[in-house]
């Protein structure tokens, strides 16, 4: 992509009414356009990180059998209703037309569509289990929306429903769940803690985040430093200074942001939808249910927060919205570059604005985040200068060797 034609630019101050970090950076690099409070757009590099960041969830989720569909957004008024929860205080509610009371609710959750689809298809044991999931905007009336991407009051999450015949094959498949949540935070290039917080009112037993540790997360857990046994303080018997329970290290207190969630739902969802099936015995039993959230948007602004220096962002190579950023100073023609990268498969933001100086390129480069940076300028002839926008050093050599380069570097990092 020229950036000439990119339709968004770089801001070159903080905008003033964003306090949060991820906001701030992603707001000035052009990633995202703040709405309203909690409320934000995402501008076309900001849609090509979401896009990353969605194609992991898909894959891990397809891997263990989840079926992508997508459910509406508006939802009649007897689906919380069913379960109490209408009343809800962050659920936004809509009147209609000439309507005075509100009849709709814009989605939140899906836990109530899924049951009352489910129910039209599950008659007996041989229709379970199964597991659907979609990525999909949901609206919250959050109090306090002054986290950037952290807390909005509209983002992207992942939903995720099972079902099956038993609480038994429920945990087995929570687990396999909880493992493919590991292989998303790490394929994001975070290290995501598996923690134990509480059940509720909808659930057969404890449940489980998954937080990164950072100084801006709004939860504090308790992480064994030996095990990494972890549990949300709303539930901790653990204490800080105090020996972990599973292995006997020492323990810490943490601030952190949940950035997934796995739930053993059990029946109350089915219950509330005559969500059954016929046993072998041929008895009546109620489907027993998972649910299991990812909040997309949220990490994309918790990557932003714990990848960058002074100068701007650093995107792991998985999510960075291009591969390489290529800039051509004083008038050099990049085009030959420009198209060894493409025709190799590496996405290139190529910076081909004329009367920019090569410091403003600088600068603008290191605000995106893009992991390559390469450079073609009259000086270095047919040679290109890259650098890892991770490090200080710079490295003049042929586009081919940096083509060969970064091949052998993703084929380690996929295993190849
Ligand atoms: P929190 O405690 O942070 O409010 P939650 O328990 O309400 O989260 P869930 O309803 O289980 O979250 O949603 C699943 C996932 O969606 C969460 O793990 C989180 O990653 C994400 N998420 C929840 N609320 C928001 C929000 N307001 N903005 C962005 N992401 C969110
Ligand atoms: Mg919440």
């Amino acid at each position: 992509m020229f950036q000439s034609k990119l339709f968004t630019k770089i801001e070159r101050n903080a905008p003033k009414d964003e306090a949060s970090l991820n906001a701030q950076l992603l707001e000035r690099g052009g990633f995202i356009y703040k709405n309203s409070a909690g409320v934000y757009s995402f501008l076309p590099l900001g849609w090509r990180v979401i896009r990353n960041l969605s194609q992991i969830v898909r894959e891990e989720m397809d891997a263990i059998g989840g079926e992508e569909l997508l459910m509406s957004a508006l939802h009649e008024k007897h689906y919380l209703k069913a379960t109490g929860r209408w009343e809800v205080p962050v659920v936004y509610k809509v009147v209609a037309g000439e309507e005075k009371e509100p009849g709709y609710n814009i989605s939140w959750t899906h836990e109530e569509p899924v049951s009352e689809i489910a129910a039209k298809y599950v008659n007996s044991y041989k229709d379970l289990p199964f597991a659907v999931y979609q990525i999909q905007t949901k609206f919250r009336h959050e109090p306090r929306a002054k986290s950037g991407l952290l807390r909005g009051r509209e983002f992207l999450m992942k939903d995720l429903y099972s079902f099956h015949a038993t609480e038994e094959d429920l945990f087995k498949y929570y687990a396999r769940v909880a493992e493919a949540y590991h292989k998303v935070f790490k394929r994001c290039g975070l290290d995501a803690v598996y923690t134990l917080a509480p059940g509720g009112e909808f659930t057969v037993s404890n449940t489980h985040e998954f937080q990164v540790i950072s100084p801006v997360g709004e939860d504090t857990i308790f992480v064994c430093e030996k095990c990494r046994y972890a549990e949300n303080e709303e539930i901790a018997e653990m204490k800080e200074g105090g020996r972990c329970p599973k292995c006997g290290g020492a323990v810490k207190k943490e601030k952190a942001v949940e950035v997934g969630n796995i739930f053993p739902l059990g029946t109350k969802y089915a219950k509330a939808f005559n969500l059954q099936f016929t046993d072998e015995r041929g008895e009546k039993k109620h489907v027993v249910m998972g649910s299991y959230g990812i909040g997309i948007s949220r990490l994309m602004g918790v990557i932003v927060e714990q990848f960058n220096d002074k100068n701007g962002i650093l995107w792991p190579e998985n999510v960075a919205p291009f591969g390489a950023h290529l800039l051509s100073l004083n008038g050099a023609d990049g085009a030959r570059v420009y198209e060894t990268l493409q025709r190799v498969g590496i996405e290139v933001l190529y910076d081909d604005r004329e009367n920019v100086s090569a410091g403003e390129k600088f600068a603008e480069a290191d605000l995106i985040g893009i992991p390559w940076r390469v450079v073609v300028s009259p000086k270095l002839g047919e040679k290109v200068e890259v650098k890892r926008r991770n490090e200080n050093e710079a490295k003049v050599m042929e586009i081919e060797e940096f083509v060969k380069m970064t091949n052998d570097k993703w084929q380690m990092a996929n295993g190849k």
